[in-house]
């Protein structure tokens, strides 16, 4: 990516280059697993972290213990990693009111100094010698992500979010208006939404919430963020290093609660909410729409509504594709982060040619990956999340396994015992629209289906049936050699995914790449890591000047008595 120029009141700025993230390997030997696997171990070692909200700057410690919210780790339950002094609703209140005090200052800094403050973020969450171990360290024990998994997410992609944003701000701030009548100029100015933006985060990215609170912000607007009670070993961390950066007290206010509903039911009560910035399941985002949608007429302006929510990803084999590809992509794109991915590979479509040798390759690789502690570094992936997800996921392998049209055929063992896992599961089905290939699982479950290619139309019925089977539209990937089925996969699933791949797995978006979101009901498809993103939260002012002053009301078509 290039740098830009924008022209400011006082002269031309340009930002540095802005590149991707280089990814750290961690491979056996290396200084950077040794820094990491100690910060692991100092988070093991410590007594439970007391987590505040902050608001204004101010930490705000509960001495109610309902409202502290205490986290296990997820892969090993006696350690207690933190308690949470979640916000009430007065705390959630007077975080409106600073945030709506801070507005103005934020709103009226100039574009160099935002960017300034998210790009040094960014630098302070690369650097070893600041943050990069301790929040990927974090996001590791406190989300049951390996060493890789973490680097990919509370590094690379959370560093590329802070410097793309700072970088599509400058691009968008440097569009004009070409077009002007004689005698007058027009322009356009990128104004922050009137009110606060409520940043609502899920669990599984670090990353996430990090944009989800920071792109509003970049354009001006204040921002008050929910973080997950999951994910607070790492969110919380993330917001230090942005007060180390410099963002000025109240932009944006850190208000985990322990009742999730108690932020909305606040929140989207206010007349000043002017804005959704959501990631997580499709039903919370429809509860949330259906609240904001009844109290419209309270709101001072029409909220603006951003959410990314579920997907049913798919992988669809074609007969000709490379299976050696295929397999690899998809035990990656199935059990990586035990499939808490929203774009995790969650059912798979294979040619009943090929199809016993390819199931029995699946099981056979799935056999070998080692479930364990994320700080081992020969365990392919951990412990989910929290008590919820496992036992939701494991109803649903309960449930294939009594489903006649169902046959687990790897892993399907779960344990709460120690931490809360679950073997990556392959459920094979006969049945396409069963459950496990319809809903969205969000676990190290992947379901794959024989389908008939012995007649002509093969590809058509089958493109047909992936299209059709679930809600949901987020990603999905073709494994195929012939452009001219390749041309048909990209026509017939126009819709069924926001991002597609071809000989590439489901998941792995790059932001400043690949930019990000799906459609039906997995979201409102704006695009996190685009410029599109951020047009989402300014609004624009056209301002038109007319430099001659006009003679007479009249026009030449209209003969004066
Ligand atoms: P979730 O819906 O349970 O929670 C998301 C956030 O909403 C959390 O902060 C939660 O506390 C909050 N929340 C829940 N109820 C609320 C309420 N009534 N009022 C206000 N806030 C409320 O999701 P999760 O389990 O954290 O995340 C997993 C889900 O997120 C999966 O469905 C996954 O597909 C989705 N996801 C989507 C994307 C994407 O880009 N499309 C990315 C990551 C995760």
């Amino acid at each position: 990516m290039t740098s830009s120029s924008r022209l400011t009141s006082h002269g031309t700025i340009k930002l540095p280059t802005i590149t991707n993230e280089p990814m750290k390997t961690y491979a056996k030997g290396s200084s950077e697993r040794v820094g990491l696997l100690a910060e692991c171990d100092k988070i093991l070692k410590s007594q439970p972290l007391e987590i505040p909200c902050i608001v204004n700057g101010e930490r705000i410690y509960q001495s109610n213990q309902d409202l502290i919210f205490s986290r296990e780790m997820p892969s090993l339950r006696s350690h207690t990693l933190y308690h949470m002094h979640g916000a009430d609703k007065q705390v959630i209140q007077h975080a409106i009111e600073g945030s709506l005090s801070a507005k103005k200052e934020w709103e009226d800094m100039p574009l160099e100094y935002k960017c300034a403050i998210f790009l040094k973020a960014a630098d302070l969450l690369s650097s070893p010698d600041f943050y990069r171990y301790k929040i990927n360290a974090a996001t590791m024990m406190g989300q049951g992500k390996t060493m890789y998994q973490s680097e990919i997410d509370s590094s690379a992609e959370l560093i590329d979010f802070l410097r793309f944003n700072a970088y599509y701000a400058s691009q968008l701030f440097g569009k004009q208006i070409d077009h002007h009548s004689a005698g007058t100029w027009n322009r356009v100015e990128y104004r922050a939404l009137e009110g606060f933006v409520a940043a609502v985060s899920p669990f599984n990215f670090t990353a996430i919430g990090g944009n989800l609170a920071c792109a509003p912000a970049q354009m001006g607007n204040v921002i008050l963020w929910k973080p997950s009670e999951t994910a607070l070993l790492s969110n919380y961390l993330l917001y230090l290093a942005l007060e180390e950066a410099g963002l000025p007290k109240g932009v944006i206010q850190f208000v985990p609660t322990k009742v999730p509903s108690h932020f909305g039911d606040v929140v989207l009560n206010d007349t000043n909410f002017a804005g959704l910035h959501f990631t997580g399941s499709t039903k919370t985002f429809q509860y949330l729409y259906n609240e904001i949608s009844t109290n419209l007429p309270k709101y001072k302006s029409i909220p603006r509504i951003v959410g990314e929510t579920g997907g049913k990803n798919f992988h669809l084999m074609h007969p000709n594709c490379d299976v050696d590809n295929f397999i690899n992509q998809t035990i990656r794109g199935a059990f990586e982060y035990s499939g808490q991915k929203c774009s995790a590979t969650s059912r798979c479509y294979i040619p009943k040619s090929k199809y016993a040798t390819i199931r029995d390759r699946l099981v056979e690789e799935t056999k070998k990956l080692k479930i364990g502690q994320p700080n081992d570094p020969t365990s392919f992936t951990s412990a989910v999340i929290d008590e919820r997800s496992f036992d939701r996921i494991s109803g649903f392998i309960e449930r294939a396994r009594k489903n006649p049209s169902c046959k687990i055929i790897a892993g399907g063992n779960c344990s709460k015992e120690v931490g809360y896992f679950v073997e990556p599961t392959i459920i094979e089905t006969t049945d396409p629209n069963s459950e496990t290939m319809e809903q969205e699982v969000f676990g190290p479950v992947l379901t794959i289906y024989a389908y008939d290619d012995s007649q002509q139309t093969y590809l058509d019925q089958t493109l047909k049936l992936i299209d059709s089977t679930s809600a949901y539209g987020l990603t999905g990937a073709i494994f195929a050699r012939d452009r001219a089925d390749i041309s048909k996969c990209v026509e017939r699933l126009r819709h069924s995914a926001g991002n597609f791949y071809i000989n590439d797995k489901s998941t792995g978006a790059i932001v400043g790449q690949q930019p990000f979101g799906g459609s039906r009901t997995s979201g409102t498809n704006d695009k996190a890591g685009s410029e599109y993103m951020l047009l989402r939260w300014t609004s624009v002012r056209a301002v038109k000047e007319t430099f001659m002053p006009l003679k007479h009301w009249g026009y030449p078509s209209v003969d004066m008595e």
